[in-house]
């Protein structure tokens, strides 16, 4: 296999001016080309230390990736750096430098003489139009190795990565590389390590890996292979065992997440749902209308902050209120009842707790909540206690926002609707 390394130049990168997108674009590109990428490296626009940093990818990678410093100003060193690297001389290349006058007489803009610098091009490497902007893509080969120099800017990057470097990867390429993601809830990274971590270790390819984010954990799978059906059954056969060992914990598969599966599978089930929502202030009604087509499911989404309100809007009773608190099971079930009620839905979201950074008691400290989700026949109350003490409001908000998409999925699995 092929291994693969990709350099980013500009000191803008390492002050943390600009988020490094162009080596994330250039992974998960080369990845589904079933190549290794090893290493990445970020480095300035400082002589000395590209000449460094590109020597040591050189040594130890197969195929160089670079974007960054191909502009006309005195900072934009890697054509000159990698030139020297391969020891072919810069020389102005003509067809580039009409190229270039070409752009600018496009644009009825005027051109300063540092723009042919951009036209300088190292003797014997390949030139790799840039129709989108002035300076093109240079491909310098040498002793096995290869090097590949891109624009930083992300879109012209990507122009020329699609009309040039793809048809390069794809002949070169020894098969592809496809990812499946599971998503789970409710399963620590630890007990998911306990049950599959043997799976993890065993399985080459496909390669299977955790990856935890906000209360929810992911499994990708990894295969490489020559055809699309291997690849296929290579994935297959790894799911069909992580599922075997963890399935009650699997919400869904592929590009998805807990928001989607419910307008998903309440659509499916012709069911509408319908929210109270007090800590969470609207957020679990926007995450569920961030999916297009929502409206086939959603009907009505009420917060409702104050207790005068929850009784007024959702007949929270004041017995209730007075007796076990607005932070109870009792409140979420009767706010999930009522606007149950008041939207003529099947299902009713109840959520009310403390997302802090203040509030909070002994018995309910910041973090808790309480997620009621009912229908007709069936009542579900949960309390939870988010963020484990810390009082990261935002953090409680979308854990508890989840708890309850997660919960409501349940209802609908089970309905014979
Ligand atoms: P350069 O080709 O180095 O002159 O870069 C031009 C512009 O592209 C920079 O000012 C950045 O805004 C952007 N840029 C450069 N490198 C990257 C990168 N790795 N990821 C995202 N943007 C970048
Ligand atoms: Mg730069």
């Amino acid at each position: 296999m092929k291994i693969c390394e990709i350099l980013s130049v500009g000191t803008e990168l390492l002050l943390g001016d600009t988020t490094d997108t162009n080596a994330t674009f250039l992974s998960r590109k080369l990845r589904e080309y079933g190549f290794a990428v090893y290493h990445r490296q970020t480095i300035g626009d400082n002589e000395k230390r590209m000449c460094e940093a590109m020597a040591l990818a050189l040594s130890r990678s197969d195929l160089v990736l670079v974007t960054g410093g191909l502009g006309p100003t005195y900072d934009d060193i890697t054509r000159s750096v990698a030139a020297r690297l391969f020891e072919m001389p810069l020389m102005r290349n003509e067809a580039v430098a009409e190229e270039i006058c070409a752009y600018f007489r496009r644009r009825g803009m005027n051109m300063s003489d540092n723009n042919f610098l951009q036209a300088m091009v190292p003797q014997g490497a390949e030139i790799l139009p840039n129709l989108w902007g002035t300076a093109p893509g240079l491909r310098l080969k040498k002793d096995g190795k290869e090097m590949i120099l891109l624009p930083g800017v992300p879109r012209e990057m990507k122009e020329i990565f699609a009309s040039s470097v793809e048809p390069i990867l794809a002949e070169e390429s020894g098969g592809r590389m496809k990812t499946e993601v599971l998503h789970f809830y409710g399963i620590s990274e630890s007990l998911l390590d306990e049950k599959i971590g043997f799976l993890m270790k065993e399985s080459k390819n496909p390669t299977i890996a955790p990856y935890a984010a906000d209360g929810e954990a992911e499994v990708h799978i990894t295969a490489l292979g020559k055809r699309e059906e291997e690849i296929e059954a290579l994935c297959r056969g790894a799911k069909e065992k992580i599922l075997a060992l963890v399935g009650e914990y699997c919400y869904g598969e592929g590009n998805t997440s807990a928001e989607n599966e419910v307008v998903t599978r309440y659509r499916q089930k012709k069911m509408t749902l319908a929210t109270a929502e007090s800590c969470t202030g609207g957020l679990l009604s926007q995450r569920i209308t961030s999916i297009p087509g929502a409206s086939d499911i959603f009907s009505l989404g009420v917060t409702a902050y104050s207790e005068e309100k929850k009784m007024q809007v959702l007949g929270v009773s004041e017995k209730t209120l007075r007796e076990d608190g607005v932070y109870s099971r009792a409140c979420a079930l009767e706010m999930a009842r009522g606007v149950r009620t008041l939207s003529g839905s099947d299902v009713g979201i109840g959520i009310t707790g403390i997302a802090g950074p203040s509030g909070g008691t002994e018995k309910d400290p910041v973090g808790t909540v309480y997620v009621a989700v009912v229908s007709g026949e069936k009542e579900l109350v949960e309390r939870t206690v988010f963020g484990r003490g810390k009082s990261d409001r935002a953090y409680i908000r979308h854990l508890a926002a989840t708890k309850a998409l997660i919960l409501s999925l349940s209802f609908c699995e089970n309905s014979d609707k």
